[in-house]
């Protein structure tokens, strides 16, 4: 069975009037890497717009139809860095539903896995908020309608872009059948993500941070990989892996301090799919967030496709993280082994 791909030529016609890192050029390097990874035309799925009553699954009602007036045909900003122009409302509204039709169709056996190369990105975006580049959360929207719509029961959202996802997390806060699992820089953009923050109420053990100092290194993710999330997934048992793929903690990016080479990528998506293979049939949809220098982004994508089609992982010599890493890792490990914690038995 072969994967499917999102990826669409309109996507470019979000932009700003001003320098943006959040570019259409972005698309372009994606693409690139895309078809270098191994993506042929036919793996590409048509256009497939989400319906405002799909956005109502995780986003207030009066937040999606102001938004949408707001936006319509012009240009200008919802905040500080999120831009609209006159192709926004198609290319979100696309970027949504793109990555929700695609993974439906993985969960329903129709693709082996799926990419969504879309723009605007969406995991900063609340239920009543644009932030961050993001206007509608795409992996949100993506795990409330597989679980909604679909035979899955829990779904897993793994981040590692560089910023903490603050819109997923405080979308699912409090749901015990979503999982998320988040590594990222801090302190940094948005400010939230520390370890203590694990869930509230039912959903309490089901959110999962891992605040790294800036400077961290494949070594450091590897260890989180083995340590913290793949065990965390393991013990939750998801019907479907969701991937907020930002390229951002990439070494060259200049929007993170991370140092991630661009193998490690693909080494983070042949575990995962492993995992997947191993525990839900290898039902697994990532979507594009951020990562803004573009030879870094084209070549991370190509990584990520090649883990995916082969998902072996690479010999590395093993390598200690760092000390500021290893303190993380254990506070976090403390943290969700905690009894009552959400996880399915
Ligand atoms: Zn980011």
């Amino acid at each position: 069975m072969p994967p499917a791909v999102v990826i669409q030529e309109h996507f470019k016609e979000h932009c700003s009037q001003y320098t943006h890192p959040e570019r259409p050029e972005r698309i372009d390097a994606v693409r690139a890497g895309l078809a270098r990874g191994g993506i042929t035309d036919e793996m590409i799925i048509a256009n497939c717009s989400a319906a405002i009553t799909s956005l109502e699954r995780i986003h207030d009602p009066a937040y999606i139809r102001k938004t949408l007036d707001e936006i319509d045909g012009k240009w200008g900003n919802l905040d500080g860095d999120t831009f609209f122009s006159p192709g926004t409302r198609a290319a979100a509204l696309d970027a949504a539903g793109g990555t929700t039709a695609l993974a439906r169709m993985v969960q329903r056996g129709e693709a082996d896995w799926g990419f969504a190369a879309v723009r605007p990105p969406g995991h900063h975006a609340t239920a009543r908020r644009a932030c961050g580049f993001c206007i509608f959360n795409n992996i949100a929207l993506a795990a409330a309608d597989l679980l909604a719509e679909t035979d899955a029961k829990r779904v897993a959202i793994f981040d590692w872009d560089v910023h903490h996802g603050n819109g997923t997390q405080d979308i699912f806060y409090d749901r015990p059948d979503v999982l998320y699992v988040s590594i990222h820089q801090w302190p940094h953009f948005p400010g939230s993500g520390l370890v203590g923050e694990t869930g509230r109420g039912s959903g309490t053990g089901t959110t999962i941070n891992l605040p790294f100092p800036a400077g961290a290194t494949d070594a450091d993710y590897r260890a989180a990989m083995t340590d913290v999330v793949i065990p965390a997934m393991e013990r939750f048992r998801p019907d479907h892996i969701l991937v907020s793929a930002g390229y951002d903690a990439h070494r060259e990016d200049f929007l993170g301090g991370m140092l991630l080479s661009s193998r490690m990528f693909g080494e983070m998506a042949a575990r995962l799919k492993q995992l997947a293979d191993g525990i839900c049939k290898g039902r697994m949809t990532l979507a594009l967030e951020g990562g803004y220098h573009l030879e870094a982004l084209a070549d991370s994508v190509c990584e990520t496709i090649r883990g995916l089609f082969d998902p072996r992982i690479p010999e590395c010599p093993p390598y200690p993280p760092g000390a500021g890493v290893r303190r993380i890792l254990d506070a976090v490990r403390r943290e969700i082994s905690l009894p009552g914690n959400g996880f399915p038995e």
